[in-house]
């Protein structure tokens, strides 16, 4: 699944080639991609890009004249960017044509087709945009906010970390990865953490976002694409490998839907009820 740093990587790479390109032309060849509420994507027609922004997971294109076209890519949709001479595929949900003989298209392979998108003047009028809290790379991603999360409820770290209102953009494979640098347990309950734990984690939240990114753009060299790089995660998708610190197998559990892996030595931590 396509987190932050990946959305990160396609939107800076998407806006080097599509700033200042005029729209000439939007084809929407699966309808269900356009999500409830939104305007016609023909509204796009001669409007000029003017970049890409993101907020946690989601993409939004915005134009020069403010439009936005808020893009939610998870968990299996990619972007596709090259000459329109290529013709689209069965896959391809939309086609964005640019005055420079390039296209910015939405593919979704099927058969879950979960990706949307929504045409608005403020990405705030789209309900799953303005229910993300604030961004963890932006100031607004504070420890007041993130304390009252971990004190509210009875909820493990791990729900916490990948809830879309606390830190958006964040899924198994990167809440995975912040657990393990601050070496607290995914089973943990949030309330059972001390001051300088929740700290920590809150610390480690951009800071492992961050690291990623720039692990992804060395590696994209300002290429798109197509399947989420991995290689260079430490705990996600190493299920029995030796943990990198003190080399115990690392675990893996699997409940609510959600593949967790972690050290059971170095992110020890009673599971309390
Ligand atoms: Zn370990």
């Amino acid at each position: 699944m396509l987190e932050l740093p990946d959305i990160e990587i396609l939107r800076e790479n998407l806006a080097s080639r599509t700033s200042e390109r005029m729209v000439r032309e939007v084809r929407l060849l699966w309808d269900g991609l356009l999500g409830s509420g939104s305007s016609p994507v023909s509204a796009l027609l001669g409007q000029r890009v003017h970049t890409f922004v993101r907020k946690g997971a989601l993409l939004a294109l915005a134009t020069e004249r403010g439009a936005h076209l808020v893009i939610d890519l998870a968990p299996w949709a990619w972007m596709w960017h090259g000459a329109s001479a290529h013709a689209a595929t069965r896959t391809t949900a939309l086609v964005i044509g640019l005055d420079d003989g390039n296209d910015t298209r939405i593919i979704v392979p099927g058969p879950r087709r979960t990706a949307q998108v929504w045409l608005a003047d403020d990405p705030m009028d789209v309900p799953l945009w303005a229910g993300l809290g604030p961004d963890p790379l932006d100031e607004e991603f504070t420890w007041e906010a993130f304390r009252k999360a971990l004190r509210a409820g009875r909820r493990r770290v791990k729900e916490i970390l990948t809830d879309p209102r606390v830190a958006p953009g964040i899924g198994d494979a990167y809440a995975d990865e912040v657990l393990y640098r601050v070496a607290i347990s995914p089973l943990r309950y949030s309330h059972t953490l001390t001051a300088d734990e929740g700290q920590a984690l809150w610390r480690a939240v951009p800071d492992t976002l961050s690291r990623a990114i720039e692990a992804l753009r060395e590696r994209t060299q300002g290429e798109l694409f197509e399947k989420e790089i991995r290689d260079f995660l430490q705990m996600h998708g190493k299920a029995a490998m030796p943990c990198p610190r003190c080399s115990t197998p690392i675990a893996e559990v699997r409940y609510d839907d959600r593949v967790t892996h972690y050290c059971p030595r170095c992110q020890r931590g009673t599971p309390r009820a």
